[in-house]
């Protein structure tokens, strides 16, 4: 036990902002490892999954990045009972090491749930990891998205963005964990919600996330992890169908109509009710189809820093048009 809790304050320790070199670093000594003993890998986006079971029909989500101000190390506080932590710095950052730790604690025993297991970046500054899981992954028979990433002690979170991610009787099955259905705002598993039935996010035990009052229960945590490895996760029943995409068509002229006026009928059209289909693939198949390097994608989500640097290096827009045109390839043509 006293192992454990050492293990996550060595977590704990280091500051990750999104796409920072310590996040990366962090990642590569303890997510790597434990999702290479399962066969995993880092895809593309920088993302780390593995699969455990044939066919799983479960996500299980956490995310690596803190929104933390600056990388680094921090200083923790730990009260005397050796349970409950926080930070010197802007935040803990429990939101969301707790997630991970869970889902390595989970892929570390000697029986893991079946499931895909994806630590994903880029969460705090849009969800962007998952985004992109959500475009690019055969989502195989996958019925569940489930985030560990939600504050406090008691919640699956069944509403995210305002809409209804999972169905109520689905959030029902996890009350032996002490879990209740609750509104929340967003994590990774509701960028799954157009294509995965059920995404929930459930309650790790940290307190007041992104704040410098930011805390975790320690003990509480450890406890979830012996029951949720306890829980029954093959015998959970799915009660809805996934969300339906809105098309928002003429509305999206923030609800006025053509003459200027605000229309009284702001609700958008509905797209007729398309059936969900589910494609059976073995998981096992090519899981990604994306191969944009980490500098596209870095260039793609920071566009004013790219611009600055190449300034600062001397290139102009012509400087770019003329190396393109010398490539003599018209897929690259301006
Ligand atoms: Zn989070």
């Amino acid at each position: 036990m006293q192992n454990l809790k050492d293990e996550y304050l060595e977590m704990l320790k280091t500051m990750r902002p999104a796409m920072s070199v310590e996040e990366d670093a962090w990642c590569e000594k303890f997510i790597l490892p434990t999702i290479e003993m399962h066969g995993g890998f880092e895809d593309s986006f920088g993302n780390f999954m593995c699969e455990i079971g044939d066919n799983p029909d479960k996500l299980f989500l956490a995310h690596t990045d803190t929104v933390h101000q600056i990388g680094g190390q921090q200083k923790l506080l730990i009260d005397d009972q050796y349970s409950v932590v926080s930070s010197t710095a802007n935040c803990l950052g429990a939101d969301d090491t707790t997630g991970i730790f869970i889902l390595l604690q989970l892929l570390k025993s000697s029986n893991p749930p079946n499931g895909v297991y994806i630590l994903m970046r880029e969460e705090e500054i849009g969800c962007n990891g998952s985004e992109h899981c959500a475009n690019t992954l055969c989502l195989d028979n996958i019925t569940q998205a489930i985030s560990f990433d939600r504050k406090g002690y008691n919640d699956i979170v069944t509403t995210q963005l305002g809409v209804r991610t999972a169905s109520t009787q689905y959030a029902l099955q996890y009350e032996s964990l002490g879990m209740q259905s609750a509104v929340g705002s967003v994590t990774d598993s509701a960028s799954f919600r157009f294509k995965v039935n059920e995404c929930v996010n459930l309650s790790v035990g940290y307190f007041n996330q992104h704040t410098t009052n930011e805390y975790q229960d320690i003990d509480f945590m450890l406890e979830l992890i012996d029951k949720l490895l306890e829980f029954d996760w093959d015998n959970l029943q799915v009660f809805k169908e996934p969300c339906e995409e809105i098309d928002w068509g003429y509305a999206t002229n923030y609800g006025y109509n053509s003459n200027g006026y605000r229309s009284s009928v702001t609700y958008p059209p509905l797209k007729p009710k398309k059936t969900h289909k589910k494609i059976k693939v073995k998981t096992k198949a090519p899981v990604y189809q994306h191969t944009a390097s980490k500098l596209e994608i870095f260039i793609r989500n920071r566009p004013r820093a790219t611009n600055d640097f190449l300034e600062h290096m001397g290139f102009s827009l012509a400087d770019i048009h003329e190396y393109l045109d010398d490539q003599n390839n018209k897929d690259f043509k301006l």
